[in-house]
């Protein structure tokens, strides 16, 4: 009995990217008692990341422009990071035997490029004497005499710690709400959208790189975005969308009602390609158009509007010159409806000024705490998401080192 009471005894609901590293940390210390729930393997959630190398995090050491990239939980993770940020994760992995290198656009991956080897490896780090995996969803979570009773798909279990790492499962969020907890709004991010300009599909493939985005959201400023865009035979997808999709994860829109996307393709200045029409008037006018855009893209443009497309330069009309360098730098696309289930993160959950940054503990309840998704954090691709979930399952572990 005496025994009994110099173990912690933790819970960890969900072995996903923060609720099996916490789970990691916490076994190494052997005065802690880990039982962990999860009716998936340990880490499985890792798999498809970074389409299937896993991005672990982000190449920028200044924790301010970090944070920049998190639409969501900016201020929240500058508390998390000034006390576990990239340099300390990429340290930490390296301790746990997965080397990573940095990619010419400074997202982080394992030097094995894979995620199932990550995976492999972090899954060796659980198997310790202090480690218990149930595989048993967690259906309810009561508290009483500072104990929590967890209740699953088999049985009961009573810990003196609860760790919810459940991501942006839904079932996670009603347990919380059972402690008390409230959640922001939930929206699907980092996803594609259909667009009105359904011409643009048939472009399926094609990518334009480095475009520069302007969206206007309600009640707000216009918010300008950059990076590449990807036409698939239904969808607009890529970086640059995802991006869009974040900012505006809680803008309304659909068919009637669109979110206008004006895309500046090129940085030349209407100018600067007026003057490039004038000088080159012998050249067909899509050769002189594909130095700023791909070759589909140009000829779709022309094919939609009438023009020629073995049109010379001289003979192009006002009207035409005008839509064609407009395609370049004022392309207006009007996205009618999120892809379902295209998202990569859930915006909203877990309300951050219910949680203690420096702790991850709930401030309704103490004993316990939140890691990764389910907060009320979510961030752009390129990493950014795992490492809201490295950092904050590393503080929580803090408390019980
Ligand atoms: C296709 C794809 C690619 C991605 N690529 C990247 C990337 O390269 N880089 C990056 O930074 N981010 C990436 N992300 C996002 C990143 O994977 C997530 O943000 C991250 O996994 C969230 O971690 P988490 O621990 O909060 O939750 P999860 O990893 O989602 O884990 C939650 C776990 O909880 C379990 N669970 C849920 N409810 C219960 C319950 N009631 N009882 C028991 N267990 C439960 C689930 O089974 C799951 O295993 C990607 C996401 C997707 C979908």
């Amino acid at each position: 009995m005496e025994q009994e009471s110099i173990y912690k005894n933790i819970a960890v609901i969900g072995t996903g990217a923060s609720g099996g590293f916490v789970s990691i940390l916490l076994s190494k210390n052997p005065y802690n008692k880990v039982t962990a729930f999860d009716t998936r393997e340990p880490f499985s959630t890792l798999l498809p990341t970074g389409g299937g190398r896993c991005n672990i995090t982000y190449d920028e050491d200044n924790i301010k422009d970090f944070v920049k990239n998190y639409p969501r939980g900016e201020k929240f993770l500058l508390s998390v990071f000034s006390k576990f940020d990239k340099n300390k994760t990429i340290q930490l992995f390296k301790e746990l035997g997965i080397n990573t290198y940095v990619q010419n656009d400074k997202r982080v991956f394992p030097t094995s490029n894979s995620a199932q080897e990550t995976v492999k490896r972090l899954k060796k780090h659980l198997i310790t004497q202090n480690f218990t995996l149930k595989k048993e969803k967690v259906l309810s979570l009561k508290k009483k005499n500072n104990k929590y009773t967890i209740t699953t798909d088999k049985g009961n279990y009573i810990f003196d710690y609860v760790i919810i790492s459940t991501g942006g499962n839904k079932s996670g969020y009603n347990l919380a709400q059972e402690m008390g907890h409230s959640i922001s709004p939930l929206r699907p991010s980092l996803c594609s959208f259909n667009i009105r300009e359904k011409y643009l599909y048939e472009l399926t493939g094609v990518t334009l790189k480095d475009v520069k985005a302007t969206i206007k959201l309600k009640n707000k400023k216009n918010i300008t975005c950059t990076g590449d865009i990807l036409f698939t035979h239904k969808s607009v997808t890529g970086p640059l969308i995802f991006k869009i999709s974040s900012v505006s994860a809680y803008e309304d829109f659909d068919e009637k009602k669109t979110m206008e996307i004006s895309l500046s393709i090129t940085e030349c200045t209407y100018e600067d390609i007026e003057k490039d029409i004038k000088s080159n008037s012998k050249k067909a006018v899509k050769n002189i158009f594909y130095n700023y855009a791909p070759k589909n893209f140009i000829l779709k443009i022309m094919q939609i509007n009438n023009i020629n497309k073995d049109k010379q330069a001289a003979q192009l009309t006002k009207k035409e010159k005008e839509i064609l360098i407009n395609s370049l730098l004022n392309l207006k696309l009007h996205a009618e409806k999120r892809i379902k289930d295209s998202e990569i993160v859930t915006a909203g959950g877990i309300k951050l000024d219910e949680i203690n940054s420096k702790t991850m503990e709930s401030k309704i309840n103490k004993g316990l705490y939140f890691t990764g998704e389910i907060l009320d954090i979510d961030g752009f691709t390129g990493g950014f998401n795992l490492q809201n979930c490295w950092s904050t399952a590393y503080i929580c572990s803090l408390n019980f080192n």
